[in-house]
């Protein structure tokens, strides 16, 4: 499938999991993909050269998306490069979990700074350019944390219940510009990200997924595909769970 061809997509955290995943059905699907990555050169140089590899143009940026100036930067750059972004996916995320109790300020700070500030620093960057293309869509990486919450990731909750408010608000004051907006909200996915948990932590999460087994990369980026492709042209403001069930 093509669903996606000659549209340019600007891809937060594409170095690892969730990221790499939907790079490479986007690109599959015709998208020429400008990617970020904070620190991991060597993953973001070999993403580069596989999506290359699928006939597609690509850039990796190493930028901080917790940063408004080098979001600013980094839309310039991209615009200069590829000539439009027509998608932008918020997928960059951490995690510092810990209990309340043992919670320090820097946890939760750092977490709501790369988790939801770094949604409004590229939302607020793509806007007038898909503004001015009439047509554009915004696809958030929250969780269904956010929705339910989860003992020892109050941070992390906080910050991902907030992007789908922000999601809903956006999507409300875009609409008129044909700019949609959505969240998907996956959850427990196999990355490096749920590598770090504890057996039996992954094992009390498994027994109650009726699906009865961990999501992959994939399944959370077809459902990228759908919302970032013209088959969701009427889709905005929505959540999407990517769960098997876990959160029903
Ligand atoms: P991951 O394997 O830890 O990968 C995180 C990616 O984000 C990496 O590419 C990392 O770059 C990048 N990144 C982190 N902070 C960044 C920053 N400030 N600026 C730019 N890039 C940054 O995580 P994942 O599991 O794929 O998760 C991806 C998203 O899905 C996150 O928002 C996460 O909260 C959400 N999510 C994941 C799960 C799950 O079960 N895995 C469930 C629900 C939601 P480096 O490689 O350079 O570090």
């Amino acid at each position: 499938m093509n669903l996606l061809t000659n549209k340019t997509v600007l891809l937060t955290g594409g170095s690892r999991g969730i990221g790499y995943a939907i790079a490479c059905k986007l690109a599959e699907n015709g998208a020429n993909i400008a990617f970020t990555y904070r620190s991991s050169v060597e993953q973001a140089n070999a993403l580069k050269a596989h999506l290359e590899g699928l006939g597609v143009k690509a850039e990796a940026y190493q930028s901080d998306a917790s940063s408004f100036e080098a979001a600013e930067q980094l839309v310039k750059e991209v615009l200069e490069t590829f000539g439009s972004i027509d998608v932008l996916i918020n997928n960059a995320g951490i995690t510092r979990d810990n209990l309340m109790l043992r919670m320090q300020e820097a946890d939760w700070d750092v977490v709501i700074q790369n988790n939801l500030k770094s949604v409004f620093n590229l939302s607020k960057q793509v806007l007038r350019p898909m503004m001015k293309q009439r047509k554009g869509s915004i696809i958030n990486m929250s969780s269904i944390v956010g929705m339910i919450g989860q003992a020892g990731q109050a941070n992390y909750a906080a910050s991902k219940a907030g992007i789908i408010g922000f999601t809903k608000s956006l999507a409300k004051e875009m609409g008129s510009r044909n700019i949609r907006c959505n969240v998907i909200a996956p959850g427990f996915i196999e990355t490096d990200m749920t590598g770090e948990l504890d057996e039996k932590t992954k094992e009390n999460y498994l027994s109650n997924i009726p699906l009865k087994r961990m999501g992959t990369g994939e399944d959370v980026a077809n459902t990228a595909l759908f919302l970032a492709s013209d088959l969701s042209a009427y889709v905005s403001g929505q959540t999407i769970s990517v769960c098997g069930a876990l959160n029903c």
